[in-house]
């Protein structure tokens, strides 16, 4: 669930990054949640709505590079 995210955590969304990445590291949470793709070091910010839509998998800290 998206309330439960926190910094540090890996996710990946349902729609690639124009890089071609699928995966992101949370880098700030707030209103808005700040995301960095991992792929090309992009940095966007979600709302929590938009990132819950657009999510397709929720790495835990620690547990993502698998
Ligand atoms: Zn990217």
């Amino acid at each position: 669930m998206v309330s439960e995210i926190k910094v540090g955590d890996k996710v990946r969304l349902r729609k690639a990054h124009p890089c071609g990445g699928y995966e992101w590291e949370v880098v700030r949470l707030g209103a808005d949640i700040g995301l960095v793709c991992l792929t090309c070091g992009h940095k966007v910010f979600l709302s929590r709505r938009d990132l819950q839509r657009r999510m397709k998998e929720q790495f835990p800290k620690g547990d993502a590079a698998k």
